[in-house]
């Protein structure tokens, strides 16, 4: 077995090992198993507890009978029964909902026996539990609740999750990433920092940015469009609502149209709806010249809010929101300049990431082969496609695996997942080819030879939504944002009201250097201001006292390095400048 499915069988094997301690304690005459699958981080199983009530005090206990039964857990017995054997068996009817299930498909009924306790599965376990497994490399983690296949209207169970990793060094470490992480959730962050807020009568979704917040967020937008113009690319503007006839000519009326938010005028029947990307606009403006091969390839850029009618439940902060702004770039060119095009956009997105300090890998999204229907386009066509961009990813010896059916409707995908400070990944960045928009559209360039040619379009976005790159930002720095994103960069502080003309001095010179800098003239203790600009998290502050002011220069203090002694005034300019610019 290869080394995930060692660590899933393990997962899925304490499942069992959860059931049966659970039925030692609370006898099975009164609670029934349900369902207990391996997940991601450990297991759970969904346990019906009758009318006892089970919170996580009660997890210890479980938990160390678990423990306990452990040893006696040796081995596996495997058994066949047909399906009155196993409604006899299994007296419940969350069970027997799953034979009959399973009877119905026609498969085999199997159960698996350890330690004296028998489920019904389909096998796949950790071979000899007892000696296998560490206890110390799983533990019970929390209680929730869950209905019965997740289904509303069915009755509300008790999930309770375990966590399990190969070893204890890997289970601690997860433990304390997860700890780190709820220290630096962005929504406490962003309140804490005063970046962004919600409001009920705005709506869920639609986060709103504070004057701070809303600098961050277009430092971030002008750092990647700097780099965009750099390339060629040019801006252009859209607007957020368009007639339904152009998603249906793109493909997404019939594709996506679950995720779009309908909207509704008041003096005609016609269809719009907002737009969740901008690809379909950006065809409109490229039709709207006649195209020759000199003027390709065309680089449009455009940060215009986006739309998606996310479902309520999936909403989260600025992680998962409904209304945002995407670096979403669109490049028309002919099919001798994809190569090129790909490499420089490639290039692109290793320096963003190298100024986040993200480390990354791709993924070539390509088809589902079980699901053709899903695709638009000529199946030759994507095949193409699909093998293009994997030779792509080969000649710039960039590490990828495979996401089958990961592909869009119109175009395979290479798509980075960076890992974070904290060792989560995010899917951010993307290129990808595109065969089918340019088709559907009927875009069109004249070629050398005088032949009307369709144009490929290279969709492509280096950070993704900003909303989304915000919140990864903030988590992973811990509020603690660079110098160059900082919505406060430093601030003034003079000890006595004898120090505030230097003081003002010191402040109208950072000023005048375009450095983003607040005055702290109040008649308040040092202490106090101090300790604000900490919490803050402001990356620098400059105390000015007697001794400052006596010799002309400033005593710099630092979030990250503690105290940096006293240098001058062009030191001080110097030294922001060039950590402004290098991001560093
Ligand atoms: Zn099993
Ligand atoms: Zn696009």
């Amino acid at each position: 077995m290869e080394k995930v499915d060692i660590l899933s069988a393990k997962r899925h094997t304490l499942a069992h090992l959860l059931a049966a301690a659970v039925g030692e304690i609370y006898k099975f005459d009164k609670v029934k198993l349900t369902l207990g699958p391996a997940i991601d981080n450990g297991f759970y199983y969904d346990i019906d507890f009758g009318d006892e009530k089970v919170a996580d005090s009660d997890l210890k206990k479980i938990e160390d009978r678990m423990y306990k039964i452990l040893p006696k857990w040796t081995e596996w017995q495997h058994k066949e029964i047909n399906k009155e054997e196993a409604l006899t068996f299994f007296k419940n009817e969350y069970k027997a909902e799953l034979i009959n299930e399973i009877a119905n498909r026609g498969e085999k009924i199997t159960t698996y026996t350890c330690g004296g306790f028998t489920d019904l599965c389909r096998g796949g376990h950790t071979e000899h539990p007892a000696s296998e497994i560490s206890p110390d490399s799983f533990k019970l983690d929390r209680v929730a609740g869950a209905y019965w296949r997740g289904d509303e209207k069915n009755k509300m169970l008790t999930r309770i999750y375990g966590l399990a990793f190969e070893n204890k060094e890997e289970l601690d470490a997860y433990i304390l990433q997860q700890e780190e992480a709820r220290k630096r959730d962005h929504r406490k962050l962003g309140k804490e920092l005063g970046l962004f807020t919600f409001s009920d009568y705005v709506g869920s979704g639609l986060p709103l940015y504070t004057p701070r917040g809303a600098l961050v967020r277009r430092l971030l937008n002008d750092y990647v469009e700097s780099l965009q113009s750099e390339e060629g690319y040019m801006q252009v503007w859209t607007p957020q609502i368009a007639k339904a006839s152009l998603f249906k000519q793109s493909g997404h009326y019939d594709k996506y149209k679950e995720d779009m938010f309908r909207v509704v005028s008041n003096y005609s029947d016609e269809e719009f709806y907002l737009k969740p990307m901008n690809c379909p606009q950006h065809t409109q403006i490229y039709a709207s010249e006649k195209r020759s091969y000199r003027d390709l390839p065309i680089r449009m850029t455009d940060f215009a809010m986006l739309y998606r009618d996310e479902q309520p439940g999936q909403l989260n902060g600025l992680a998962r929101v409904r209304s945002f702004s995407q670096d979403d770039c669109h490049i028309f060119c002919t099919e001798e300049q994809v190569d090129e095009e790909i490499d420089r956009a490639l290039a692109m997105i290793k320096k963003v990431m190298q100024t986040f300090g993200f480390k990354y890998k791709y993924r070539l999204s390509t088809r589902d082969p079980e699901h053709p229907e899903k695709y638009l386009g000529d199946p030759a066509t994507w095949d193409k496609a699909e093998k293009w961009a994997e030779k792509i990813m080969k000649r710039n010896n960039i590490e990828y695996f495979e996401g089958v059916g990961e592909a869009s409707f119109y175009a395979p995908k290479m798509d980075l997942i960076a890992t974070d400070a904290l060792g989560r990944e995010w899917q951010l960045s993307t290129v990808q080819i595109d065969y089918v928009q340019p088709e559907r559209f009927d875009l069109e360039y004249t070629d050398k030879d005088g032949s009307r040619k369709h144009p490929v379009m290279i969709h492509r976005a280096i950070i993704g939504s900003s909303e989304r790159m915000l919140m990864i930002l903030l988590e992973s720095y811990a509020g603690n944002f660079p110098l160059w994103l900082s919505p406060v960069q430093v601030k003034v502080i003079p000890v006595r009201e004898n120090h505030n003309e230097y003081a003002k001095e010191i402040f109208t010179l950072l000023k005048e250097n375009n450095i983003r800098v607040e005055l702290d003239d109040a008649d308040s203790n040092l202490g106090g201001k101090v300790r604000d600009a900490k919490n803050n998290k402001i990356p620098y502050w400059i105390v000015i006292g007697d001794k400052e002011v006596e010799a002309g220069k400033v005593t710099l203090e630092s979030r990250d390095s503690g105290n940096l002694g006293q240098i001058s005034k062009e030191e001080l300019i110097s030294k922001f400048l060039e950590e402004i610019k290098t991001k560093k």
